[in-house]
């Protein structure tokens, strides 16, 4: 790994616990329900950052052992090496205490579908008050 490995001894291999995948964003009523039901299960969580939209599953990886030590270390997949490190050089995972910079983060249906209220029956709101209008004229 790249970051310090007395770090990484002390923060119980926080990364070697989950796994994230880009998903797409969702754009309708259909793939509102798909993130709902992805919701719906253990340890899924969605986050947003820099507008991209990822799924996290927390799932402990087979080849974590006792004390943060990989099974697998010299063949370890390249995300593991370089994971804890930004592009300027400086660590950026769990073990730094900062918050991850998530514009959202919904860990549990309740969650996203407050979400789902506040921004998209907005805009739904708006779309039935113009046609109302229209109506009207
Ligand atoms: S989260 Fe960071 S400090 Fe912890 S094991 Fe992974 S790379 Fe090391
Ligand atoms: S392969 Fe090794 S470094 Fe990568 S997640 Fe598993 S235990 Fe951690």
């Amino acid at each position: 790994m790249i970051v310090n490995l007395k770090e990484c001894k002390k923060c119980d291999s926080k990364c070697c616990r989950y796994f994230a995948l880009e998903i797409d964003e969702p754009g309708d009523k259909e793939d509102l329900d798909d993130i709902r039901w992805f919701l719906c299960h253990q340890g899924v969580s969605i986050f947003v950052e820099e507008g991209k939209w990822y799924l996290e599953l927390q799932n402990l990886c087979k080849y974590l052992l006792p004390r943060g030590r990989c099974a697998i270390y010299e063949k370890r997949p390249k995300i593991c090496a370089q994971y804890g490190v930004n592009s300027e050089g400086e660590i950026d995972c769990h073990i730094s205490g900062a918050p991850f910079d998530y514009e959202f983060e919904f860990k549990s249906l309740e969650e996203f579908e407050d979400y789902i209220e506040k921004v998209w029956g907005k805009s739904r709101r708006k779309k039935r008050s113009r046609s109302t209008k229209t109506k009207r004229k």
